[in-house]
């Protein structure tokens, strides 16, 4: 399959992050975007990992460039907060390898431990990863190296999605990317996959890739193309989502290079300090507690940390958890939300996008794709997404929290479902 004519369906994050790499590694390749006039994006998708650096380096973009524009902060560490018993404290996850790599040192820390019990979980982050110093001060370090912190390297960014999108769209697709207002509303299949899309505007769009950014719903792979959807739902507990944002109460404090994860009753809260304001949200299953109680219990939490929220709109999120058989089938690639999610939890949305991307890419280095490409591309993707799920999965199944149905239902789960077959 030659690609010259790519088609994009989807206006949200992935489909400006798609239509970014295309233009910046293959110029001359026509690139039009289909974006739906009143569907609106998730609106949720905050924090990344270090990974992202790379994809911002393989099309050019520099921190300056983006981060004031979208709200953005520094992330150096993931905390993970009463996940192993109600108060039990935090765990601290930072970028960067430890210092020194010992593995008898680190050892000799779980001799420590289990003398001294009452060490706190924090002390092995603070022992072996210089960068919680300048954490636990507040302090951005620029330098090149703080042991085997390396600035370039062992950062990620918590910022505002939506407008890192829309920034891409107005600083680098445009006018370049022929982008066009209006809603799919037929695709047109023969033996190839899709032979063209009729808008609402009345244009009939033919192409030689059409690439499904269209979120949960999934129009093209899932929809049209009928490609299997494999659930993680048995080894993932939650599906829904409550989503906000609150305002600074004492934004010196409250402003850090840390995403933190709080356990609750019937899931866990983020807590992303953008530039402006905090992102937070509620993630949980339905299966435990209803909307309108994990509402509830949403607020209950946020007032005790003092957030004023009543001015403050909540949206609710309902979260398609799992991956497509195939991603890539006949002359159709999924990417984003419509590939398939995990659930928000290690920050992995945005990581599929840019590393599927980077998959993707590789293979238009030669001209023509064959079907080995596309069981290669598939392969790949499967197998990082399952190791994700997989690790995911792991922060519920290693905790000891037993309060309520849905942790102790963490806790007896078969996590031995097969999800490579
Ligand atoms: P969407 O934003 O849903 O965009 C879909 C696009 O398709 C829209 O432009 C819509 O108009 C268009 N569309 C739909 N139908 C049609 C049609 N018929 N015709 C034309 N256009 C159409 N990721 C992270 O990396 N970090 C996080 O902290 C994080 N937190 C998250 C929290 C939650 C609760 C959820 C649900 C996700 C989170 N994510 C996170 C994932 C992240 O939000 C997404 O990966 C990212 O926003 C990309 O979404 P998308 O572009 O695939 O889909």
């Amino acid at each position: 399959m030659k690609v010259n004519n790519i088609i994009i369906v989807g206006g949200g994050t992935s489909g400006w992050m798609t239509a970014t790499t295309f233009i910046r590694l293959f110029p001359k390749k026509k690139i039009t975007l289909i974006e739906s006039p009143n569907i609106k994006t998730v609106g949720v998708g905050e924090s990344t990992i270090v990974q992202f650096r790379q994809w911002l380096s393989l099309v050019r973009i520099k921190d300056e460039d983006f981060m004031k524009h979208c709200d953005a902060s520094y992330k150096f560490t993931i905390r993970f907060t009463n996940f192993n018993k109600i108060d039990s404290g935090r765990v601290e996850y930072p970028f960067s390898k430890p210092e020194p790599i010992d593995d008898n040192r680190l050892n000799l820390w779980y001799f420590k431990k289990i003398l001294h019990p009452e060490t706190p979980n924090t002390d092995y982050a603070d022992s072996f990863y210089p960068i919680m110093a300048m954490v636990n001060n507040n302090k951005v370090y620029k330098g090149k190296e703080l042991g085997n912190f390396n600035f370039k390297t062992d950062t990620a960014f918590q910022f505002d999605a939506t407008k890192f999108g829309l920034w891409l769209r107005d600083n680098i697709c445009l006018p370049k990317v022929n982008h066009i207002k209006s809603n799919v509303k037929d695709i047109k299949i023969n033996d190839e996959g899709i032979e063209s899309l009729s808008l609402d505007n009345g244009d009939v769009i033919i192409g030689d890739l059409f690439i499904d950014c269209t979120g949960f719903k999934s129009l093209l792979l899932g929809k049209a193309m009928g490609e299997e959807f494999i659930s993680y739902n048995d080894i993932i507990p939650n599906n829904k989502a409550w989503a906000t944002h609150v305002n600074y109460t004492n934004k010196k404090k409250q402003l850090i290079g840390v995403t933190n994860a709080t356990a609750l009753k019937n899931g866990w809260v983020w807590n992303i300090p953008l530039w402006s304001k905090i992102g937070t949200g509620y993630v949980y299953s339905d299966k435990y507690t209803t909307d309108k109680k994990a509402l509830v219990e949403f607020k209950k939490h946020l007032k005790k940390q003092k957030f004023n929220i009543t001015e403050h709109s909540f949206i609710n999120i309902k979260m398609r958890i799992g991956i497509h058989r195939k991603l890539f089938v006949k002359n159709v690639v999924a990417i984003g939300l419509s590939a398939g999610f995990i659930e928000p939890l290690e920050s992995n949305g945005l990581y599929t996008v840019h590393e599927f991307l980077s998959y993707l890419t590789r293979m238009f280095e030669r001209d023509n794709i064959s079907q080995w490409d596309r069981d290669v591309y598939n392969y790949a993707c499967r197998n990082t997404f399952n190791n994700w799920a997989e690790f995911v999965s792991m922060h519920y199944a290693l905790g000891e929290r037993d309060d309520t149905e849905y942790w102790r239902d963490n806790l007896n789960r078969n996590y031995d479902k097969e999800i490579y077959d």
